[in-house]
């Protein structure tokens, strides 16, 4: 008999009670006491809900106050240096959060470490810094502790860990000398210490994760993995369930089949096709646990269409060996389809959330067990709804189609060159060097979200909620010319979200009002859903734009999301390639960007924070990818004139795989994240001439931390070694709507001041 299993499940909260409880604790509001007793209720609603839904094989430490990477970087000890010294001085739960959001107090100030994406999805992790002598011991016992506690509650689980080989490629170093892998032979101890302490406390299985299993590895990391999983497998008493999500195996497939496991889950959402490959390599007696259910969207899944793979896998492998699982842990997805009143009844019926997407994993284990008769019923509306929506008429826009159809290459150009266009928009907008401006928003302040309830809630008046947001925008207009910036922005605070404000008004979406899904730390967003061909009925930003560039001679940046952004950060058509969307999307776009200008809007942002993180984890796609991504940004800046400047605004360093596709952007000027790395994505500079304006980014703002005027002035100093001044703009390293107004003013105060000192010293 074939088993149900789930590899990891939501954990910030079906209210985001995690959020609250953490951000109470953060302001001093509650004890530590009470944020674990918070979440220790979370994790044991998790087990609940996974077991009452019919899933045999549940996980542990799939939970995490903040980051599962960070929590790993905990477990082994990998304390970066700068954090040492704060040991002393407060608790293991404050430095715990320190390294993921720095600290400071009057005299001292701790930089937060780096975060990234996880893969190609919108969770970020917080990156692990390897030293070259790094040594590693068993720091704390989480793992454990989470297993005993999810025992004591009477559930068996199968921890989650995230694997010593992805864990250290995730990693960096500052020493360019050395490659974290090198460390393996100190960290894998500690791992092997991990799991006798696991089998101590009656464990039998555990659920390791090798995300970088997908990618495209060499020889010499197969090597490692063998290395890794030999030594792992010594321990005796426990079995392991190797875990690969978010592609196919692909080269790796043949190294990873002798790796000496019991069990190996694979994606078979992302990459179907590899299920026959891998039933033909695969061990006799190794688990095979198939990724039938999306983990990482909202459609109902085609019941029929598991059921066949999972048969093939019954047939050749024995339903004894297999597990039926999502194709990763549902922590990308909302929680519970049940909570979504507002959606209309037709697209709700084809949607699946978290909770849901367990039901479809167990009725096809139902299935392979030969108790089909017991969901004959679910099985049959499943095929109806499949069926309706591949013909539904709120899905296919012919107008739409024919539009994207008659698209020319002149469309997706700008008139002048870069030399050209920079001309003419010198003169128009006359700004200084070094100019100075915001990457958008500013704080999304209590009485704003407050205002912003009572007006959705029916409290307030239309009329009343308008005013009450032009008064936001005033004010933020005259704190930045107060402040001293070039360039202004109007402020964001009609927009809860950067991508529902315009999935609000766009057709083709609908709104998730209470999935929330994790982002970072206690960030969550509630991503969008595509469902249907996408077209913009009327004006989205022109009116804002319009009043706060009414209010000041300074020019006030148009603020849009790209499409590639609004693509990536919503639950997309599993049903056409993203490529099309996206264009559909661009074209919308486009039409905006149009209106802005005709309103006398002179710059436009667009923002594409999500370009990196859509690249296919495979080489060999992604070319393609970033082909169609450039292609979009240009569809919507193309219809810019010269004297118009298009921004773009990015917020990760990882630039050397897409800076040839930066450049074709062609975007006037790039803002982007730096200042976190200590600016080491300069380094691509010195290696690329860019040839049009940037600002790399010199005030974290992902941290509370004030950044003094000598450290931004240090970071403009680095910036100018690699980019001419002429072509360099002073600026944060994003939005600056989760940040506080008594930690954004100092703040913007010194980066003036940096920007200010550095400008004297230019020869005139
Ligand atoms: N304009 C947006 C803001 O400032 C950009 C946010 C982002 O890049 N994530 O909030
Ligand atoms: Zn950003």
């Amino acid at each position: 008999m074939s088993t149900t299993s789930s590899l990891g499940y939501p954990r910030i909260g079906k209210q985001r009670e995690l959020k609250f409880a953490l951000e109470k604790y953060w302001a001093g509001k509650i004890p530590a006491q009470e944020l674990f007793t918070i979440a220790a209720k979370l994790r044991r609603q998790q087990w609940i809900t996974q077991s009452e839904n019919q899933i045999q094989i549940l996980p542990s430490n799939d939970f995490s106050l903040y980051d599962q990477v960070l929590d790993t970087t905990w477990m082994v000890g990998a304390i970066p240096a700068r954090f040492q010294q704060l040991k002393s001085q407060i608790s293991d739960l404050d430095l715990y959060f320190a390294m993921a959001r720095g600290w400071q107090n009057e005299t001292e100030q701790f930089a937060a470490m780096e975060m990234t994406k996880w893969f190609d999805t919108n969770y970020h992790h917080i990156v692990p810094e390897i030293s070259r002598n790094q040594k590693f011991f068993l720091n704390d016992l989480k793992p454990v502790n989470e297993f005993i506690e999810a025992k004591n509650a009477g559930f068996i689980t199968r921890p989650v860990l995230i694997g010593p080989v992805s864990y250290l490629l995730l990693s960096k170093t500052a020493d360019s000398a050395f490659s974290p892998l090198e460390a393996l032979p100190n960290l894998l101890p500690v791992y092997c210490e991990l799991l006798v302490r696991l089998v101590e406390a009656g464990a039998e299985w555990v659920q390791i994760d090798e995300p970088c299993l997908v990618l495209d590895l060499d020889e010499k990391t197969h090597t490692k993995f063998s290395k890794a999983y030999d030594q792992l497998h010594a321990v005796p008493g426990i079995h392991i369930l190797l875990a690969t999500y978010f592609d196919g195996l692909g080269e790796n497939l043949s190294a990873l089949v002798k790796l000496p496991v019991d069990g190996l889950h694979i994606d078979l959402i992302r990459a179907p096709k590899q299920l026959e490959e891998v039933l033909s390599v695969i061990p006799e007696n190794m688990i095979l646990s198939l990724g039938l259910v999306d983990g990482r969207n909202v459609w109902c899944t085609d019941l029929e269409q598991a059921i066949q793979l999972a048969k093939l896998a019954a047939n050749k492998h024995g339903s004894d060996k297999l597990q039926i699982a999502p194709s990763c842990s549902l922590q990308f997805c909302p929680y519970d389809l049940d909570l979504e009143i507002e959606i209309d009844p037709e697209i709700y019926s084809w949607l699946a959330f978290a909770r849901q997407k367990l039901v479809e994993v167990s009725v096809i284990n139902a299935v392979i067990n030969g108790k089909e008769e017991s969901v004959t019923q679910i099985l049959a509306k499943n095929k109806k709804i499949i069926t309706n929506r591949a013909i539904s008429n709120k899905v296919h826009d012919s107008q739409i189609q024919q539009r994207l159809k008659e698209v020319e290459n002149s469309d997706y150009q700008r008139h002048g060159s870069f030399e050209q266009r920079k001309q003419i928009q010198s003169a128009v907008l006359n700004l200084p060097p070094l100019p100075a401006t915001t990457i958008g928003s500013f704080p999304q302040t209590g009485e704003i979200r407050k205002q912003r309830a009572l007006f959705t809630q029916g409290g307030l008046s239309l009329e009343a909620y308008e005013d009450f947001l032009k008064q936001e925008i005033a004010d933020t207009i005259r704190v930045q010319e107060e402040l001293g910036l070039d360039v202004l922005v109007h402020g964001e605070s009609e927009r809860t979200d950067m991508v529902e404000y315009f999935a609000e008004q766009l057709r083709g979406f609908t709104l998730i009002h209470h999935g929330w899904v994790q982002s970072y730390g206690s960030r969550a967003v509630r991503p969008p859903i595509i469902y249907g061909d996408i077209s913009r009925p009327a004006p989205m930003t022109v009116k804002w734009a319009r009043y706060a560039q009414s209010l000041t001679a300074k020019p006030v940046k148009g603020m849009l999301t790209g499409p590639i952004t609004i693509l990536q950060w919503s639950f997309v058509r599993d049903d056409q390639p993203r490529e099309i969307t996206c264009r559909q999307l661009a074209l919308a776009l486009r039409d905006e960007v149009q209106d802005l200008q005709t309103a006398g809007i002179k710059i436009i942002q667009v923002d594409e924070p999500a370009l990196r993180e859509g690249l296919p984890l495979h080489h060999a796609e992604q070319k393609a990818y970033l082909n169609w991504a450039v292609d979009c940004f240009r569809l919507v800046a193309g219809t810019a004139r010269d004297e118009t400047q298009i921004h773009t605004h990015m917020c990760y360093a990882e630039f050397e795989d897409i800076i040839d596709a930066i450049i074709r952007m062609d975007a006037d000027v790039i803002s982007i994240e730096a200042s976190r790395s200590g600016m080491e994505l300069l380094e691509i500079f010195r290696h690329f001439q860019y040839p049009n304006d940037v600002g790399p980014g010199v005030y974290d703002i992902h941290s509370p931390r004030i950044p003094s005027t000598l450290e931004i002035v240090d970071l403009i100093r680095k910036a100018l070694q690699v980019i001419p001044a002429e072509q360099l703009w002073v600026n944060p390293d994003c939005g600056l709507k989760t940040r506080r107004w008594e930690e954004v003013l100092p703040s913007l105060q010194n980066l003036i001041a940096a920007a200010r000192l550095y400008r004297r010293m230019l020869p005139a």
